[in-house]
């Protein structure tokens, strides 16, 4: 079993726990006792954090709407721009740069 800090996802409390994992599969969630926002402390929603990263209706892609239909893309193709002579404004960020909305 391992156990890998990380803060939830689901609100800008910043509430911080444990993902308990087992090989490649994340089994449970254990609070983070040292944290002093939620100090040992999850609401529901945090106690379920992990149930969304094996569901099969997670989306791993980014998707684009052609002719009414969502379908997978890339990000490459998103940060391009298809069909647009538009710039990304983060397309003049250094390389290894990751934009966050
Ligand atoms: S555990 Fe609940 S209160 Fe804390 S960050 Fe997550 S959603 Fe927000």
């Amino acid at each position: 079993m391992t156990r890998t800090r990380t803060v939830c996802p689901f609100c800008g409390c910043g509430c911080s726990f444990y993902l308990l994992s087992d090989g490649d599969r994340v089994t449970g969630i254990e609070p983070s006792p040292s944290n002093p926002i939620n100090k040992g402390m999850l609401c529901v929603k945090g106690w379920n954090a992990h149930e969304f990263i094996h569901s099969p209706e997670r989306l791993t892609s980014p998707l684009i709407r052609k002719h009414g239909e969502l379908v997978e893309s890339t990000w490459d193709v998103l940060i391009t721009v298809p069909g647009s002579d538009t710039v990304p404004q983060w397309s003049v960020w250094p390389q290894h740069s990751v934009p966050v909305l």
